[in-house]
């Protein structure tokens, strides 16, 4: 990778490398994407030919105005041994809320509903179909499955941080501190990994799961059925129907990282 004269990372060079240079041009025309209904499938068809296309669907209908509700994120920090660490420079997020303007600023000062400016959004990796965060990872430690689950491998994982620098969403997390000291030893899933200070990680849409057949923890923990999770390639299954006929946005489209988390607005 390209460095200048004082041996730091050329940020042109960097951005270049994730592809996200010359994008905030490119992708202008998508500034604000809205998909409606039958446009979710269409425009996934076209990003990708996969048979299976693992996505996501937030229905903010059945979530917002549910601000004390945590029910998503506790099952998810629990089941993978996320640590809770008070300080914002330490702390460790697979998913969490995100005040609307920051989630979508794109979408900031537009004419979508009042309330929506008032909502909290859930967030987490979108599993992006084309992840600028893989593209500059210099050990293979992060990768994206033919199936679009972007995965960790926290051993490959030097510390370098580039794929934190990539990701434009703030969905990866450095272990700043040992987790370990952070969990409580009597509640830790022996079933999942702990790790270690000085790695990089991030939600893998429950890849330990899915693979059995099993839904994502947050769906699971969610009484609102407010998250969705299935085959966005099958255009019978629950995610695609649920956005059939609905409004969906993605965060960040002018990006062109195609999100494979969308939100029922
Ligand atoms: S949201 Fe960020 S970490 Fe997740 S796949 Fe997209 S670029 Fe990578
Ligand atoms: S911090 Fe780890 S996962 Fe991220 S780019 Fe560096 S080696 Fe890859």
């Amino acid at each position: 990778m390209k460095r200048d004269n004082n041996n730091e990372l050329s940020r042109r060079g960097f951005l270049k490398k994730a592809g996200l240079l010359g994008l905030s041009v490119a992708g202008a025309g998508a500034l604000m994407e809205v998909v409606f209904g039958d446009d979710v499938l269409a425009a996934s068809a076209a990003e990708s030919s996969a048979a299976v296309r693992w996505a996501m669907v937030v229905d903010m209908t059945k979530c917002a105005g549910r601000d004390a509700c945590t029910d998503c994120m506790t099952a998810c920090h629990r089941a993978h041994n996320v640590p809770s660490i008070k300080s914002r420079r330490h702390e460790i997020k697979w998913i969490w809320k995100e005040p609307f303007v920051n989630a979508f600023p794109e979408l900031r000062g537009g004419r979508l509903r009042a309330d929506l400016a008032k909502t909290d959004f859930i967030v987490l990796c979108n599993h992006c179909d084309n992840p600028p965060c893989v593209r500059v990872c210099p050990t293979k430690a992060t990768w994206r499955r033919p199936d679009g689950i972007v995965m960790m491998d926290m051993h490959r994982c030097i510390g370098c941080r580039y794929c934190m620098a990539a990701c434009p969403y703030g969905s990866r997390s450095f272990n700043w501190m040992d987790p370990r000291k952070a969990l409580d030893e009597k509640a830790i899933n022996q079933d999942y990994p702990t790790r270690t200070k000085g790695v990089v990680e991030k939600c893998d849409f429950c890849a330990e799961r899915v693979d059995h057949g099993r839904l994502p923890v947050c769906v699971e923990a969610c009484k609102e059925k407010a998250l969705a999770f299935g085959n966005l390639s099958d255009a019978k299954s629950n995610v695609s129907k649920l956005c059939a006929g609905r409004f969906a946005i993605r965060r960040k489209p002018e990006l062109g990282t195609r999100p494979e988390v969308y939100y029922i607005v």
